[in-house]
């Protein structure tokens, strides 16, 4: 009971129509890239320097690509040799008897207040569903995971019952650009990297145990869901009411005691029945115009649940043929991605109280442009000269 009412349920759970099995992360579309099955980020960047850049196009020059790929210096380093693990090298260790949590609710604001210092925008606290823990590890965490070999159970630490959610935003401008290079996108990756590893240092030096993961180990789009910090969209991402689906993921799985947080209904999936932008300007034709189905699309697709199916082969090979790791016009396209301002968070709130007006701010957006594409300066030129 959360006031005297009862606790919202997470908006997926209407649409759970069959068992939920724990999923292989081998059928990831990054394990079948990294086994060679699908084309991936590799073969794409590959593609992408031999004739974009190669011909300096505008969006996808060498130092937009280089930009890009130094962003994801801390994720390389903390997948290596910190994500997924349970201890850390450090200076002191913790001896003694861990902290005495006597409200679970303050030291819920404790450690998202930590969070927020370390570097999330969005920070919420569910008990872990064991539904959304990977089955076994997959080839594109297992190459940097800690001691595992693909095929291995993910195993979470005994005793680590919640999940700490976490958001980083990507830059507005900078998401604008697609599917020109977007620097933001691998910067995101290791802030949420320094973010994690962090945090759940500061956990184990309370005296808990404390593992921090970012794509790895299980899905984290449903345990955001279950932490409040948004919900399931159309374009199989997560839509937050401040960023929309601007955000990049992380989580820190603990056994320290906390106070979970109420899922949310912003409206999402009312509105995303009448929008279908993602799905008009998905270049891979990757997103359906579809209903919500509990049956695959295609073989990297759980079951179970009613959702909006995703064709991750098509999105990778929309890549490879763009010649960039990546692509975001369906962040760019979303009407939930708009920069700061009371006008919009006027709107999300009219999205909420009023479904029935969802086509009219649909077409509205349409008409004031938004979601089209810029070619805006890479923050690595927008700051140039900005300080001494
Ligand atoms: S990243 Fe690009 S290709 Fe993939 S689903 Fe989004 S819009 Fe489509
Ligand atoms: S673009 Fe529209 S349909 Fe797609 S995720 Fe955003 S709100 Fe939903």
């Amino acid at each position: 009971m959360v006031g005297g009412r009862a606790r919202l349920r997470p908006h997926y759970e209407k649409d759970i129509v069959g068992p939920v099995e724990r999923f292989d992360e081998r059928k990831t579309a990054y394990s079948r890239a990294d086994r060679r099955e699908y084309a991936g980020p590799d073969e794409a960047i590959e593609v992408g320097l031999a004739t974009k850049a190669a011909k300096r196009m505008r969006g996808f020059l060498r130092e937009d690509f280089a930009l890009n790929s130094a962003g994801r210096a801390i994720d390389t380093l903390v997948r290596k040799y910190a994500y997924s693990r349970e201890d850390f090298p450090r200076r002191w260790a913790f001896k003694g008897e861990p902290l005495q949590v006597d409200n679970p609710v303050r030291m819920a604001d404790e450690v998202k207040a930590v969070a927020r210092w370390f570097g999330a925008d969005l920070v919420g606290v569910c008990e872990l569903d064991m539904r959304w823990v990977y089955s076994v590890w997959g080839d594109h965490n297992a190459k940097l995971g800690p001691d595992v070999q693909v095929g291995d159970p993910v195993v979470i630490p005994e005793g680590c019952r919640y999940a700490i959610a976490f958001a980083v935003e990507m830059d507005y401008e900078d998401v604008m650009r697609s599917p020109a290079v977007i620097p933001s996108t691998d910067l995101g990756y290791s802030k949420m990297a320094f973010t994690a590893t962090s945090l759940a240092e500061y956990i184990r030096l309370l005296g808990y145990k404390a593992v921090p993961s970012g794509n790895d180990m299980a899905l984290t789009i449903p345990i955001c869901v279950d932490a409040g910090l948004g919900e399931l969209s159309r374009s199989g991402m997560l839509i937050t009411a401040e960023y929309g689906p601007r955000v990049r993921i992380a989580k820190v799985f603990t056994n320290l005691p906390l106070e979970p947080d109420e899922p949310v209904d912003l409206g999402v999936q009312a509105f995303c029945e009448v929008c279908k932008k993602c799905a008009d300007h998905c270049p891979g034709k990757a997103i359906t115009h579809g209903d919500k189905t509990a049956d695959a699309r295609m073989e990297c697709n759980n079951s179970g649940v009613r959702k909006w199916q995703i064709d991750a082969q098509k999105c990778l090979a929309f890549w490879v043929k763009n010649g960039t790791a990546g692509c975001a016009n369906c962040i760019r396209t979303c009407p939930w991605n708009k920069p700061p301002g009371w006008t919009h968070r006027l709107v999300r709130s009219g999205i909420k109280a009023a479904p029935s007006l969802d086509p009219l701010f649909v077409r509205v957006d349409d008409l004031l442009g938004y979601g089209r594409p810029k070619m805006n300066p890479t923050p690595g030129r927008r700051y140039r000269g900005s300080k001494r």
